[in-house]
């Protein structure tokens, strides 16, 4: 039986893994598909505290990692393919077939990014189309691109790939971006961005790999074509929380709300649809680790 295990190893995971590692409660990770998390698909970290030269997300990431090892933290690769937090003792299947008994357990399994649910989307994935500039950039030099949305994630992208693209195209729905000043700022400023205001990508286009979008103006209700070799979706994430439906109580978008759930506590994207930040993550990763502690306390069990 295990006193504290911790699903998910982004900054909220790791944190958590951390912090209850070093009350000397053995904690189990079970890492998932993406180990690290969100931010490994990321470039420079540049307000993650303690790093004023910025620091690249995938070696953060590589750190706390070392820094939960290092106190004692197990991990195990895999997925965790159920969950019953119904009955005491609480309990996991990874992979489908190994079972795990816990006391308590902290879900940090993180969100996925959204796609766009437009034709040619899905057949197009991975031949054009893609969610991960920091994955998928490097195979754009020399080409024109589009990136969807008006968040910090899209100028964040937006900017990265002009590193190899000769022109990204910005396709975002209203004639306002959504994102921190300091991101619009960098995008407005790159002579490589272009902005396409007030405008949806309706289709991909492409027969094997993606040779354009098809765009509507939404204030005109014009459609045009616009050759590119890539597009770029990112317009927000859902948490991974399908695994938890019917256990945990959820907001409407999916989001976990509370503990509702004796020796259940969640922590980072999973539990939050506002901050969404590595640091506030990393602290709600320490908050579930400290009330997994003082639940167990209570208990008797530590
Ligand atoms: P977001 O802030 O929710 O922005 C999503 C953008 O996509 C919005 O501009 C939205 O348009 C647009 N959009 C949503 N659905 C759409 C659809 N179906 N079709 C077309 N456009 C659509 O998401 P995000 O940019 O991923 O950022 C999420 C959080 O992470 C934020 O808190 C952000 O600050 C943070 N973040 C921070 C950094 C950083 O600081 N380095 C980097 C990335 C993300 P509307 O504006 O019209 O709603």
């Amino acid at each position: 039986m295990r006193n504290v295990t911790i699903i998910g190893s982004g900054p909220a995971g790791l944190t958590a893994a951390i912090y209850a590692a070093r009350a000397n409660l053995s904690p189990l990770l079970i890492e998932g598909l993406q180990a690290g998390g969100q931010l490994t698909t990321t470039t420079e970290v540049e307000n993650y505290p303690g790093f004023h030269h910025a620091i690249m997300g995938p070696e953060l990431m590589k750190e706390m990692r070392a820094q939960a090892e290092r106190f004692g933290t197990e991990f195990l690769a895999g997925e965790v393919t159920a969950v019953d937090l119904k009955h005491s003792p609480l309990s996991l299947t990874v992979n489908g077939e190994e079972r795990i008994e816990t006391r308590t357990l902290i879900i940090a399994s993180g969100a996925s990014a959204i796609q766009l649910g437009v034709l040619g989307e899905s057949r197009l994935m991975g031949h054009g189309v893609s969610t991960c500039a920091t994955c998928d950039g490097y195979f754009f030099r020399g080409k024109e691109l589009v990136v969807v949305g008006g968040g910090d994630s899209a100028m964040e992208e937006a900017t990265f790939l002009t590193k190899f693209a000769t022109r990204v195209f910005v396709v975002h729905r209203r004639d306002k971006l959504r994102a921190s000043k300091i991101m619009q700022d960098r995008a407005l400023k790159n002579e490589k961005v272009t902005f396409i205001w007030n405008s949806v990508v309706e289709e991909i286009l492409g027969k094997e790999v993606v040779t354009g979008v098809r765009l509507r103006n939404l204030q005109t209700d014009q459609t045009s074509d616009l050759s590119c070799a890539g597009m770029f979706v990112a317009i927000g994430h859902n948490p991974n929380t399908s695994l938890f439906a019917g256990q945990t109580e959820m907001d409407a978008k999916g989001y976990i709300l509370t503990k509702n759930v004796p020796g259940v506590f969640a922590a980072g994207d999973v539990q939050d649809s506002r901050y969404r930040q590595a640091v506030t993550a990393a602290g709600s990763g320490c908050m579930a680790a400290m009330d997994a502690e003082r639940y167990l306390e209570a208990l008797g069990a530590h």
